[in-house]
């Protein structure tokens, strides 16, 4: 069995970019950025005014002429495109400035030097071609309005503001499909390269402000109390209350600013993305968590934990907010890797928010009991890991960081809340959208699913339920060791689907191609079942079947009267030739008790009720 060929990554391999077996090939390139922003923001007209330069790196064998950045914020402009709702429009991106290597450019529709927003897609037609190792500034000054609450994924209720999706941000050219310069039409998410950052950021004073990467000027920001509080958190064994209700003012918990203004400096390394959040209401809690040798120098490191939230989030469990973030932290850092940035912060933002990740950040809205809060904060921080650290294109494919993260997420529960089987959740709600019959494939673009039910069990529910079926395909510890190759081998890199795949045939040395056919490609449906049980003379034998499309091992255990318990294993290639029956003989004596199949229930059988015998 076969899965779908797949050009644009074959040309890669025979490039020398990508390899079959899963690892960055000899000659894989990625582009990469340094960003220098700033941006002031006036919380009560909403507005943000940002400048910044970029240097754009060009690692890669081709000449550029062109270059294409994203404007995400766009997507609420007046008469932007969308598939979500977006319930209102504000203004979008106003570039005052765009230069590129020194040159100003205007806007224009001809050919030739200028440039061109079209939708979220801008494109830059530059002054001089890029050579291969060159490098090209690009210069923007901008205003934008910050969206109000009901804008995806982040925007202001009044009261707290995070800020996404602020500045001019280079798309990714890969080796594998050039430009990916897709809309943003709201569902399907990014597709980001990785580069550094320095931001500057102007708040009124008494407005706290937590960002992507590492605070560099805390004395002229932060007053002496919330710097002393901070550092004892950094060794704290429990949480630290930095900032409280009594705190919130200008010299209490920032420092007094000049001019009634505060310029928050960050810098981040290897990140892909900045995102940042301000309110004068914030409650700060800190404490930090051990992530193990994260920077390959022989020692443990730690990372500091940081939750910002309103007094009235305790309702919610806020105050617990550091507590699970410390543990989600510390438990991807054993699972997967440790966490290698210098701290994940937890902020409470506008309800539409929901949960969504950012780079060291999460925006987190609405109302939530423990579990809840638990479960939508270790999903974000598993975020960290899948697409932050290892930079897959969200857009194409959905399930390579909601769906590795959604798996994630059940391990990381399951270790916290002793009993709760989020596997369980997973598999039924994917198992339950099959069954009603409006599935369709994992291998398709995030904005072209016929309904968000659709999308959502292709994105999350099912891939997390296909790898805990992996998990059981290959047992636990070799799966283990595959999935944190895949992590290792793609660490701030971009990877496709095939090389998840190949990795994980590499590492255990099978060839899976039926499981990815079947479980990515296709939505076949898994339905194995005891036939008939019949005594052979000395023997018993048992028919099984395989009455869905899905391809799988069947995994039976007999269970005799002494009780003895035998596994027996109907590879996966019994069906291959579309046989729907297969006899399984073992010896009828001592008596057979029950027989089951897949009694871990890794497998997401669509019934469950055949597989049991007697019945
Ligand atoms: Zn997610």
């Amino acid at each position: 069995m076969v899965i779908p060929a797949n050009e644009a990554f074959q040309r890669a391999v025979t490039r020398g970019t990508r390899t079959s077996t899963g690892a960055p090939g000899p000659r894989y390139w990625q582009q990469w950025t340094d960003y220098r922003l700033e941006a002031e923001l006036n919380p009560i007209s909403k507005r943000l005014m940002g400048q910044g330069t970029l240097t754009y790196f060009n690692r890669s064998p081709d000449t550029l002429r062109e270059v294409y950045l994203h404007l995400l914020h766009n997507l609420f402009a007046p008469g932007a495109r969308h598939n979500t709702d977006v319930p209102w429009s504000v203004e979008g991106v106003e570039l005052s400035r765009v230069a590129a290597q020194g040159q100003e450019l205007k806007p224009t529709e001809e050919e030739g030097v200028g440039y061109e927003v079209d939708g979220t897609v801008m494109r830059i037609r530059l002054p001089r071609a890029l050579a291969p190792g060159g490098s090209a500034t690009l210069d923007f000054r901008w205003m934008l309005r910050v969206p109000p609450d009901g804008a995806p994924r982040g925007g202001q209720d009044g009261e707290t503001f995070f800020i996404n999706y602020w500045y001019p941000q280079m798309a990714v050219y890969d080796d594998l499909n050039g430009w990916q310069i897709d809309q943003y039409l709201g569902n399907a998410e990014f597709y980001m390269g990785y580069g550094n950052y320095d931001v500057a950021l102007t708040l009124p004073e008494g407005w706290l402000v937590t960002s992507t990467g590492s605070l560099k000027n805390p004395t002229e920001v932060l007053s002496a109390q919330t710097r002393a509080r901070l550092d004892s958190a950094g060794h704290a064994t429990g949480i630290v209350r930095v900032v409280t209700e009594a705190d919130r003012t200008a010299g209490t918990s920032t420092a007094r600013g000049t001019g009634g203004k505060l310029v928050w400096r960050f810098r981040a390394d290897t990140v892909r993305d900045v995102s940042w959040a301000t309110s004068s209401r914030y409650l700060w809690d800190a404490t930090n968590a051990a992530v193990g040798d994260a920077n390959g120098d022989g020692r443990a490191d730690t990372a500091a934990i940081n939750s910002f939230y309103r007094p009235e989030l305790r309702a919610s469990h806020w105050n617990e907010s550091a507590r699970y973030s410390r543990h989600s932290v510390e438990f991807f850092s054993r699972y997967l890797m440790p966490y290698p940035y210098a701290h994940m912060t937890a902020v409470d933002g506008p309800s539409s928010c929901g949960g969504m990740e950012y780079p060291m950040m999460t925006c987190i809205g609405g109302q939530w009991d423990t579990l809840g809060l638990y479960e939508v904060t270790t999903h974000e921080i598993g975020h960290m890991w899948f697409p932050m650290l290892v930079g897959s294109d969200e857009k194409r494919f959905a399930w390579m960081d909601e769906g590795l993260t959604q798996f994630n997420q059940s391990q990381a529960i399951a270790d916290f809340f002793k009993g709760v089987d989020d596997e369980e959740i997973n598999r039924r709600n994917y198992l339950g959208f099959a069954e009603s019959g409006g599935e369709v494939e994992l291998m398709r673009h995030g904005d072209r699913y016929p309904t968000y039910g659709s999308y959502g069990v292709a994105a999350y529910y099912k891939p997390a339920t296909v790898l805990v079926a992996l998990r059981g395909v290959l047992g636990e510890e070799t799966y283990n060791k595959a999935f944190k190759e895949y992590g290792r081998r793609w660490l701030y890199k971009h990877p496709s689907p095939s090389d998840l795949f190949n990795t994980f045939e590499d590492v255990s040395g099978r060839d899976l191609d039926w499981f990815w056919r079947t479980w990515f490609y296709e939505t076949w449906r898994l339905d194995q079942g005891i036939d008939t049980v019949s005594t052979a003379g000395d023997s018993l034998d048992i028919v099984v079947h395989n009455e869905g499309r899905a391809v799988m091992p069947v995994r039976l255990v007999v269970s005799r009267t002494d009780g003895r318990a035998d596994s027996l294993t109907v590879p996966a290639n019994a069906w291959f030739g579309g046989e729907r029956r297969r006899t399984v003989r073992v010896a009828a004596l001592p008596a057979v008790k029950s027989i089951e199949i897949d009694p871990e229930r890794d497998f997401p059988d669509v019934d469950r009720s055949n597989q049991v015998w007697p019945r």
